[in-house]
């Protein structure tokens, strides 16, 4: 029986999962999400016995039920492969009293590759099931990680187009070199003025305008979403929970069925609903700890049920996360509405309008699945340091937001379940931050004696993806106020 996809914003008619990720955005301006959460069917010792291929086809099977099996293994095989650099896909690190699930093993060294190694593959599948005859265009905003994995996923794919706009002041300048070095005929590359936030609500402005959407179609066009809102994009991204659990599983560094905590350092709240969407699935885990820098917007949320978004922007050695607008939230308390599309309208509706909305306390009593904690620049910078004069072992920004928040859980809870610390970006790719972290004395270095540096006292070879921008030429160099957004996506379609 197929699952279908429903909008968390109005009882339009459910579709397919191949329709849900062609179209990336329901009409209504909500997001796609299963009727309901399937249950593994294969046991965790079963799947402790497979490749991280395998258990991605266990997975995706449940969620994408109308592709059949040779559709979706090829989509899989095509993702995972040797752009991968080590054979399990997503490792796992053990340093003082936590595992790190290293996520950044793909070609752009960042967790985001995870899931858009095969959303290309996804959406091009789900196009001939479809009949699809017009090119489709992907139009992405990005906080610096998912632009440079959205392009690299589809460069060159044939019958797809790929957009990004970044915020200009607000990537690491290895973020942004890695997307203007980016090769390919169908790849477009654009700055903008305004943050993260304003990109994210300039690209669903044109996603929602009838107008264009009709002047693409009279040229060959459709807009798609490789933002996390895809589902395309969400269900690649359980697979790696299940994969590490069944890891420590069969490393027999957790019983059978012993519930672990994953601590997930979030902007989107893409990767942590995934998350959560394995503990729905029946992956024995304890608590799902979201780790938030200064822009500490689900902190808040979780400590007093109120969303509020009208706070200052800042802009921290974090960058992908931050973020004030977290889209995937949405899907979270449609859950906890009860799956009522009118209750979560109203909220959003109320976000749109003022920018705060307030759940109910029924709503928040769904939440103990979660523990939410942030962690300041200065205890993310002392993290990385400690750990690294501990251990030897360097994580970047992103991932020592995890780690800080992760002390504080332990130090407030005394919880002593095994816990898995996402880590969801190469240190390669925020170096200055990280190597000022160890010593300000860094600080003097050049951007690629800084690498060279980091590479020494690691003990980690450079990445590729890194080698490969030392001498590349800058192919993209160009620039746009938010609101001319719409008018640049046209120039560069030729309409
Ligand atoms: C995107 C990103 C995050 C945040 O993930 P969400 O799914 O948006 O919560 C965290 N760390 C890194 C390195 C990222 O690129």
């Amino acid at each position: 029986m197929d699952l279908f996809y429903r909008s968390t914003r109005s009882d339009c008619k459910p579709v397919k999962a191949s329709e849900a990720i062609l179209k990336g955005l329901p009409e209504d301006g909500g997001l796609f999400v299963p009727e309901y959460i399937p249950m593994l069917d294969k046991t965790l010792n079963e799947l402790s016995q497979m490749t991280y291929q395998q258990v991605a086809y266990e997975v995706m099977k449940l969620f994408f039920t109308d592709f059949n099996k040779e559709q979706l293994m090829s989509c899989i095989e095509k993702a995972y492969d040797n752009k991968f650099d080590v054979e399990e896909i997503a490792p796992l690190v053990e340093a003082n009293d936590a595992f790190y699930l290293e996520l950044f093993h793909g070609s752009t060294i960042a967790f985001k590759d995870m899931a858009l190694s095969i959303l290309p593959h996804l959406m091009t599948t789900s196009a001939k099931m479809n009949h699809v005859d017009k090119e489709i265009v992907i139009l992405t905003a990005t906080s610096g990680d998912t632009g440079k994995a959205a392009l690299a996923g589809f460069a060159s794919v044939e019958g797809c187009k790929i957009i990004v706009f970044y915020p200009k002041n607000g990537v690491s300048m290895i973020q942004e070199k890695q997307m203007i070095t980016q090769k390919g005929d169908n790849t477009f590359v654009v700055g903008i003025s305004g943050n993260f936030d304003d990109a994210q609500t300039g690209v669903k402005h044109i996603f929602n305008d009838k107008q264009m959407e009709e002047e693409l179609n009279k040229h060959g066009y459709q807009f798609s979403s490789a933002n996390s809102i895809n589902i395309g994009r969400l269900v690649p991204q359980i697979v790696y929970y299940v994969y590490s659990y069944v890891q420590l599983l069969k490393e027999e560094k957790i019983t059978d069925k012993e519930a672990i905590n994953f601590v997930v350092p979030t902007g989107n709240f893409g990767n942590i609903l995934a998350a959560y969407f394995a503990k729905n699935m029946g992956l024995p885990i304890h608590k799902l700890i979201c780790a938030s820098n200064d822009n500490k917007v689900l902190y808040d949320f979780f400590d007093t049920g109120i969303y509020n978004k009208n706070r200052e922007f800042i802009l921290t050695s974090s960058p992908s996360m931050d973020i004030l607008i977290s889209s995937n939230l949405e899907r979270l308390v449609y859950r906890i509405a009860n799956g009522n599309p009118e209750k979560n309208k109203a909220f959003m509706d109320a976000l749109n309008h003022s920018g705060t909305y307030t759940i109910d306390s029924e709503m928040a009593d769904q939440l103990h699945d979660f523990y939410g904690n942030y962690a300041t620049e200065e205890e993310t910078a002392a993290y990385i340091k400690n750990l690294f004069d501990q251990t030897g072992y360097v994580v970047d920004t992103h991932t020592a937001v995890a780690g800080a928040v992760y002390e504080k859980y332990k130090a407030s809870t005394n919880d002593t379940h095994k816990t898995v610390i996402v880590s969801t970006a190469s240190p390669y790719k925020f170096a200055r931050s990280v190597m000022t972290a160890i010593n300000q004395e860094y600080d003097k270095l050049g951007e690629f004696e800084l690498i060279d540096e980091l590479s020494a006292i690691s003990n980690v070879v450079v990445p590729e993806a890194i080698e490969e921008i030392r001498h590349a030429d800058i192919l993209h160099q160009n620039f746009c106020e938010t609101e001319k957004m719409p008018t640049v996506v046209k120039d560069f379609l030729g309409i």
